[in-house]
């Protein structure tokens, strides 16, 4: 019999045109992400999505022949991986496919931000030819930090040292080696966040990182620091950082990632000129689409080939279900 899947973003849809060819597979396409279409799901055995479909108890409910389900993303806080183990569905992500996407625009925020891109744009548009107010800063000579140093914080670790940057991390999880690997000075939180001129996170969302930049820590932060954020818009908790805005504590700010998505068109944030936000673009790459339908692809097939897996979720890393954060 053959195995029916179920392609659930029009950005997996490689993994449609690679699967519709193999004989053994019964592939189909949802049109809308959150919305599945009943008829399909209660058949699937397997899932391709990424992260706008919302796996949940309720949904593995109606999945009924459902054995796997394979994430076109890195981040998985979109699956409720209590439910699919209590429902015996096997979970794969694709961690690699999109490293380098997510990398190049963190760089593309920060040196937005180091040369007031965004606001050198809007004031050109309105006709504002003011030189003054737009005075950047170098990066050579200066430090770098790095909160999270997996996959994204190390990518963008390398290309920080091109700049001839200094660059120092937090990451009470990561092996020595990888700091000894790229030459990095291992910190305490505290310690970067007080020394670097621009600090970037890339930590996955988990209740020990939920709100880890508060009022507390913008309180000793190192005034003039360049904020980047495209991990998990949980990770900083805006109304704080919207007061150290106001405060002029922060140079400029960066962002791909909000505590609500899409940003509610109230946000403060909106409000500032050296803030820089975009609507959660870091894998959104033509590159990091077909790298991570196409290893989706090879995962799936390999399943139903051979019960072979990889990079299964929940992921064997120490960080996960590691204790609410309680400040440092
Ligand atoms: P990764 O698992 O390779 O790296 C995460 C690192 O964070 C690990 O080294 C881990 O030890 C560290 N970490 C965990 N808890 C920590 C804590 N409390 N304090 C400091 N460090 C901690 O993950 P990755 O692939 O590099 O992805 C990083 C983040 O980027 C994830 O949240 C992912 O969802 C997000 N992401 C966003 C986009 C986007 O579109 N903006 C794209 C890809 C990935």
């Amino acid at each position: 019999m053959k195995k029916k899947i179920l392609i659930t973003d029009k950005f997996a849809q490689d993994s449609f045109l690679f699967l519709q060819q193999q004989s053994h597979f019964e592939v189909v396409r949802a049109d809308n992400p959150q919305h599945l279409p009943l008829e399909h799901l209660v058949s699937a055995h397997a899932l391709i999505i990424r992260s706008r479909t919302q796996i949940n108890e309720e949904l593995l409910k109606k999945a009924r022949q459902l054995q796997l389900i394979v994430t076109c993303t890195s981040g998985f806080d979109h699956i409720d991986l209590d439910a699919t183990e209590k429902w015996g569905v096997t979970v794969m992500h694709t961690p690699t496919a999109n490293i380098e996407s997510a990398a190049q625009l963190t760089w593309g925020l920060v040196l937005s931000c180091v040369n007031n891109l965004q606001l050198a744009h809007r004031m050109m548009k309105a006709g504002d030819w003011n030189r003054e107010s737009l005075t950047g800063i170098e990066l050579c000579g200066r430090t770098y930090g790095i909160i999270g140093l997996g996959r994204i914080g190390s990518r963008v670790a390398e290309i920080a040292q091109v700049f001839g940057m200094n660059v120092v991390a937090y990451d009470p999880y990561a092996e020595d080696e990888s700091f000894e690997r790229l030459k990095i000075p291992r910190l305490s939180y505290e310690e970067v966040l007080k020394t670097a001129d621009v600090v970037s996170f890339h930590v996955p969302k988990t209740q020990e990182t939920d709100y880890m930049l508060n009022r507390s820590h913008f309180e000793y932060i190192h005034r003039g620091i360049i904020l980047i954020n495209t991990s998990r818009g949980s990770v900083i908790k805006e109304n704080d950082l919207v007061e150290a805005l106001e405060k002029g504590w922060l140079r400029s700010v960066g962002l791909d990632v909000f505590e609500k998505e899409p940003l509610p068109r109230t946000s403060n944030l909106l409000n500032f000129p050296n803030v820089i936000l975009t609507p959660h673009i870091g894998a959104n790459t033509e590159d990091a689409f077909f790298k991570a339908s196409q290893v989706a692809a090879n995962k799936l097939m390999a399943f139903f080939v051979d019960g072979s897996t990889s990079d299964t979720l929940p992921p064997r890393a120490p960080w996960y279900g590691a204790t609410p954060f309680k400040g440092e």
